[in-house]
């Protein structure tokens, strides 16, 4: 079973990540936690060149083009193998973070994130989506509170407007329109607790776990 996190600024996935895997792991099911950009050698490697960016930012097909990179390198050679010899992989980002942040966010807009998914993924896709949702201004104020200051987004990439924010948060409501079998939009404001709670009860759903 393939279960990804996705959310934006401040939404818990970290969090609600290791609550998941913890939760399956004292149920006696075989997990690793991996995350993206990264989760493989060489993808963090490229992680690097994301996070310490271009000599401004990168535009943001090249951004798409490094991140669906990583991704290549991370299926491979972690989320397949694993998949593989019967383990659950709970990754924390896929495929629809770069839908959300460069195709919503950056507006690259749908098509070529989609175009590339294909090509580089296949027919590979999680069976379960964790959409984290959360009111943007919540959500940066939690970062930000986490972060003693500016979010982990601001110091990394750039500082962005509310308005990315809302259009990120609107690119992740749409593909959980979009793909309602696979996509689950979990409300994020309660405690993390109650969130872990949804989410447990999902996969019970979803998998008879
Ligand atoms: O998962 P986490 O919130 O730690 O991600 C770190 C940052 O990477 C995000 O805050 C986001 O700004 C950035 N990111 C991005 N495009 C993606 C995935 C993450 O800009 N596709």
């Amino acid at each position: 079973r393939f279960i990804t996190l996705e959310g934006g600024e401040g939404a818990g996935k970290s969090t609600q990540q290791k609550k998941l895997a913890d939760w399956l792991s004292q149920k006696g099911v075989g997990v690793i936690e991996t995350r993206e950009p990264g989760g493989s050698p060489g993808a963090e490697q490229i992680r690097n060149l994301l996070v310490t960016g271009a000599a401004g930012r990168w535009d943001a097909m090249t951004e798409t083009l490094l991140h669906f990179a990583a991704r290549r390198d991370h299926v491979v050679a972690t989320i397949e193998p694993a998949l593989a010899r019967g383990a659950w992989v709970v990754c924390d980002r896929f495929a629809d973070s770069t839908m959300a942040y460069q195709g919503f966010g950056h507006q690259l807009g749908r098509p070529p994130v989609e175009t590339l998914a294909r090509l580089v993924l296949g027919g590979l896709k999680p069976d379960l989506t964790l959409m984290l949702d959360l009111p943007v201004e919540e959500g940066l104020d939690r970062a930000r509170a986490r972060n003693g200051g500016a979010t982990e987004a601001e110091d990394r990439y750039e500082s962005m407007e509310i308005a990315f924010h809302e259009r990120l948060r609107e690119g992740f409501h749409e593909i959980a329109a979009r793909e309602p079998e696979r996509c689950l939009l979990v409300d994020a404001s309660g405690t993390a607790e109650v969130v872990s709670e949804k989410i447990q009860q999902a996969v019970v759903e979803r998998f008879g776990a």
